[in-house]
């Protein structure tokens, strides 16, 4: 039976790390890493997605700060809200949960916020940088965090052959680039798969390391791992179940008990990479409340 690498055990270690980091900063300088989020309609999803990141934010010792704005807010309202993030001092990550209404173009609002206080990831800036191989940039949490679980479970991507199925904006495209950067948790061999990848088995097979991000329940079944491979389980899915209390339940895009018997470790969906994914965008907040300091500390020297 394979191992099961906890994102929720992970996460708890780092988080605690991340507090005393905060702390220390705080201590030295005077800097308090703030984390504000902009949260624009009512979807439920969202609306627990940002308190969840709030409370990771208050256990860490951050100032947090969330806006929540009506679902008809225009997209000109928004800007002036992130421009004034952007401005305040007490600011360093901005975070504008997405997916925003359709009258709003997310590209706009995203290049709006200071790329310096972007703890997604998700500004051009960047993703160029990141594209580009810098090997200090903010990166997308998802994909920060699955990386992280392997350097920290014992399975150092460097050399390994990973296959990564899904090639989305957010999680399977930054992965390949982070997974390629020449540095600590990079120099893999990496394969991008997707909706259009000829015997996608087979090319699974080839991986030494597994990362299924694709959206689709349990698609990841016992063919398409090589017996030893690593893999790791993006898959966040809602489905029917009768049997339950609530009549859902989440689960992944692998077929984990099948696939835990072939590989030798495993991230659980959910539990795995879900809260890395926080605990990365902690991290990041924190690294962009200590580079700003030193940049302001320096502009007044
Ligand atoms: P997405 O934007 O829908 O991308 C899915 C990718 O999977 C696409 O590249 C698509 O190929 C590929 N795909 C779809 N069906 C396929 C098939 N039958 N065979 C091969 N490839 C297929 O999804 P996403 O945003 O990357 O998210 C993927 C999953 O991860 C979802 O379950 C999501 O909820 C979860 N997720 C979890 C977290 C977390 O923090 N835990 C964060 C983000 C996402 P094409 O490009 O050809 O269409």
């Amino acid at each position: 039976m394979a191992t099961i690498i906890s994102g929720r055990d992970l996460s708890e270690t780092i988080r605690g790390e991340i507090a005393e980091d905060a702390a220390a900063l705080e201590k030295e300088t005077g800097a308090k890493p703030g984390l504000a989020t902009v949260l624009v309609g009512d979807d439920p999803a969202s609306h627990q997605y940002v308190r969840m990141k709030h409370k990771a934010a208050e256990a860490a010792g951050f100032y947090s700060k969330n806006i929540t704005l009506e679902a008809d807010t225009p997209e000109a309202e928004l800007l002036g809200v992130v421009e004034g993030l952007n401005a305040d001092p007490e600011v360093h990550g901005i975070l504008v949960q997405l997916p925003l209404p359709d009258h709003i173009d997310e590209g706009k609002v995203i290049r709006a916020i200071d790329p310096a206080k972007d703890v997604d990831g998700f500004h051009p800036v960047n993703v160029g940088l990141l594209a580009a191989g810098d090997e200090d940039v903010l990166a997308p949490c998802t994909p920060a965090g699955i990386v992280e679980m392997l350097l920290r479970s014992g399975n150092d991507p460097e050399g390994k052959h990973v296959v990564i199925i899904g090639r989305s904006n957010i999680v399977g495209r930054p992965l390949a680039l982070l997974l390629l950067r020449k540095a600590e948790g990079g120099n893999a061999t990496v394969t991008v798969a997707h909706s259009r990848t000829q015997d996608l088995p087979a090319m699974a097979r080839e991986a030494d390391i597994l990362v299924a991000a694709i959206g689709r329940p349990e698609m990841v079944t016992r063919e398409y791992v090589k017996p030893g491979a690593v893999v790791v389980d993006v898959g966040s899915n809602r489905v029917d179940d009768p049997d339950s209390e609530k009549g859902y339940r989440w689960t992944g895009d692998v077929a984990f008990d099948e696939v835990a018997e072939v590989a030798s470790a495993i991230t659980p969906s959910p539990g795995g990479v879900g809260p890395m994914t926080i605990t990365m965008l902690m991290k990041n907040t924190l690294e962009a409340a200590r580079r700003i300091h030193e940049a302001s500390a320096t502009a007044g020297s």
